[in-house]
């Protein structure tokens, strides 16, 4: 609160009132630098994720000149297929590599695709519709050995699964506060020390040159605050979702006929549950559900205004129905057991209703 009401300062500016805030900030820095198990001078703070993976391609990019060959995944965010479809417009080359009916990656498609030309290997650690993880450390070691940038972003892992990225040969990595029960609007990027980097966001010398722009104290107190919280938490972190997210899902797979699960059983996250419910368009459901008060979603909440079915669930199956069919619930360490009891029959309901 402080920082939103009497604090008000511009940390940038000579004056103490002001420059005091630095120490503040520098704190955040630290806390965010923790979780992930970085330096802190090797942190970026940024205005979101869709930023930080904008700038740590735009980096690799911008630093490598003679080379124009980016590789993704179709699964990505929209923050990266987006920036790359745009990228592609101004002649460079993407590789777009696809994942099998669960979810999952090829690790010698990814080894196949690495050129000469390569630049950077941009690939998420989890899928943030289906929660599904992709062997990072594995992939980082592949592009380390080819002597191509990577970039991991990390946005649903942070908070959910141990990160210790001095073990990891990833370059750049990307979070948002958001996911972690931060304030919405912050974001950070890591920058493992010596890799190169040029700004995305020119301007005055904040965040140490990296990214202009006035520093927002309030929301830099939020995520570093934030941050030391999930870190806090994080060893009981599987223990307490687990349980929540697998009651949810076995009680809609074995109560409610023709649902199917989305992504690997075992390699995702413990807190995301993907359903198709076969005959049922997922933004009906989702309306009788918001009736009910119960937040879920059909993709990416980037998306969620686009009718555009889910390209992730698309790129796993072949049935195109199955990418409109289908929802996405995220719990957290605050959701209850009765909470998921509630949900399961008012799913039950629902379907009997759309189904008539
Ligand atoms: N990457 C992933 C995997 C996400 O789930 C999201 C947002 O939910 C983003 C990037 C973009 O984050 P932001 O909304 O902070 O830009």
């Amino acid at each position: 609160m402080p920082y939103l009401t009497t604090e008000w300062g511009n940390p940038s500016s000579s004056y103490k009132f002001g420059s005091h805030l630095k120490a503040v900030i520098e704190k955040a820095r630290g806390q965010v630098a923790e979780l992930i198990g970085a330096y802190p001078s090797e942190i970026v703070f940024t205005s979101c994720a869709t930023e930080s993976n904008n700038t740590a391609i735009n980096a690799a990019l911008k630093t490598n000149p003679g080379k124009r060959h980016i590789v993704t995944s179709s699964v990505e965010h929209s923050s990266v297929l987006n920036h790359c479809m745009a990228l592609e417009k101004e002649g460079y080359r993407v590789t777009y590599l696809p994942v099998d009916t669960e979810g999952l990656l090829s690790l010698t498609n990814l080894e196949s695709v690495i050129t000469e030309e390569t630049v950077i290997v941009s690939l998420m650690w989890a899928n943030n519709e289906t929660g599904v993880l992709f062997p990072i450390q594995e992939i980082a070691e592949i592009c380390d050995s080819r002597g191509v940038l990577c970039h991991c972003d990390a946005v649903q892992t942070a908070g959910k699964v141990e990160i210790d990225i001095k073990k990891t040969k990833i370059d750049y990595l990307s979070l948002t506060g958001h996911k972690f029960h931060a304030p919405k609007g912050i974001g950070a990027l890591y920058v493992r020390r010596k890799t190169p980097f040029i700004p995305l966001i020119h301007g005055g010398h904040q965040e140490r040159n990296m990214r202009g722009g006035t520093e927002s104290v309030p929301l830099i107190v939020g995520i570093g605050k934030a941050a030391e919280l999930a870190r806090k938490h994080l060893p009981k972190y599987e223990n307490n979702v687990r349980p929540l997210r697998d009651a949810l899902e076995d009680g809609i797979l074995n109560s409610i006929p023709n649902t199917e699960l989305n992504g690997h059983k075992k390699k995702r996250l413990a807190n995301t549950t993907n359903i198709t419910f076969k005959g049922i368009e997922s933004e009906a459901l989702l309306i009788l559900l918001d009736q009910d008060g119960i937040c879920a979603s059909s993709g990416s909440a980037c998306l969620a205004d686009s009718d555009e079915p889910s390209h992730v669930i698309r790129a796993m199956k072949s049935d195109s129905e199955a990418s409109r069919q289908m929802i996405r619930f995220s719990l957290s360490e605050l959701n209850t057991p009765q909470e998921t009891t509630s949900v399961i029959n008012a799913i039950r309901k629902s379907s009997i209703v759309l189904r008539s």
